[in-house]
């Protein structure tokens, strides 16, 4: 063991979901781990409109301010990667060089975003080329907008991009054709369709266009792209806790309690949605539901 302590939690992952536990559990006077191996979702977003009283705020920031705060309540940070909890009396935590021991343990990793190998992608993610509909569809109103994607929920979300944000879009596929239902749909909408795959995103300081292998160049000011995304859950294999249908994300209750008693799963890794504003609550909630637990064993 890393040490003898048994903390109250252990908390994987610093994004909004784990430190808003952290700075609840923080100030309940708990003793209180957080590991987190940096980078993460919200380190990329780099303009967030739509968290209450922040007009806009980098991910980054939110991030910074948050450790700063859940250390102000004396909560341990420790920088490495958890690869393995397991269940005994305790829970036994794996990171770095040893194992940590712990009363209950919130899981926050997060998830990543499967991001299309396109030249320039990094340099434009959260600046012109967006993943998220609920983060960034609103920066694309009125802008001549690529949606790109390879299934039948791209198509869809074209046409609801139509609705709430722009009229000018050309839909990108890399290899599917619609249903006949469906080209006629888009042709009535105004929206261009082509399958062709991307090799590079054009632009200095901003977007202006996407280059095709085709050769072919689509101008436009944004990209919304929707390849989905995988969880960051690796270290929880070894523990058979419950998913959903699909067998991708975890099943949780109202309490973010997942199907191992005393584990959390907050964020977007639960079959919730997934939002930095939203992983903040359930991390909250979690960490309320630890502190009932001492009040009502
Ligand atoms: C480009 C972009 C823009 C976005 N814009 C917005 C927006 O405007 N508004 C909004 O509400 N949401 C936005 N989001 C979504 C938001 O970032 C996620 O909903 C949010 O990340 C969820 O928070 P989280 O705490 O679950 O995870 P994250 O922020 O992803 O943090 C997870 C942390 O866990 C760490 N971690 C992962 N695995 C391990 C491990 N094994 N051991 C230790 N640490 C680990 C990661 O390194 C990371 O630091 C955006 C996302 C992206 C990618």
């Amino acid at each position: 063991m890393k040490e003898d302590k048994v903390y109250d939690c252990i908390i994987v992952g610093a994004g909004p979901g784990g430190l808003q536990a952290a700075i609840y559990l923080g100030r309940y006077n708990m003793q209180v781990l957080l590991i987190d191996r940096g980078g993460g979702r919200t380190m990329h977003a780099r303009r967030i409109e739509n968290f209450l009283t922040q007009k806009s705020i980098s991910g980054r920031e939110i991030i910074e301010t948050g450790i700063e705060q859940a250390r102000e309540f004396h909560v341990q940070i420790e920088k490495g990667a958890v690869y393995g909890i397991v269940k005994k009396e305790f829970f036994e935590v794996s990171a770095g060089d040893g194992k940590y021991l712990s009363r209950s343990v919130i899981v926050s990793s997060g998830a990543y975003d499967n991001l299309p190998p396109i030249e320039n992608v990094h340099k434009f993610l959260g600046a012109g080329f967006y993943t998220c509909v609920d983060c960034d569809g609103y920066k694309t109103t009125g802008k001549k907008l690529v949606v790109l994607g390879n299934s039948l929920k791209t198509v869809h979300l074209a046409l609801a991009m139509r609705e709430m944000y722009t009229k000018d879009i050309t839909l990108i596929l890399y290899s599917l054709v619609p249903p006949e239902g469906y080209l006629e749909e888009l042709k009535e909408d105004g929206i261009r369709f082509i399958t062709d795959r991307p090799v590079r995103i054009i632009g200095g300081e901003r977007i202006e266009g996407i280059e095709l292998r085709s050769g072919e160049t689509v101008g436009c000011d944004v990209i919304m792209s929707n390849f989905g995304f995988k969880l960051n859950d690796e270290f929880l294999s070894g523990l058979n806790l419950k998913r959903d249908a699909e067998g991708f994300k975890f099943v949780v209750n109202h309490n973010y309690e997942s199907s191992l008693s005393g584990l959390y799963i907050v964020g977007p890794m639960n079959t919730g949605p997934d939002q930095a504003v939203i992983a903040a609550g359930e991390g909250a909630v979690a960490a309320l539901d630890i502190k009932k637990r001492l009040l009502n064993p």
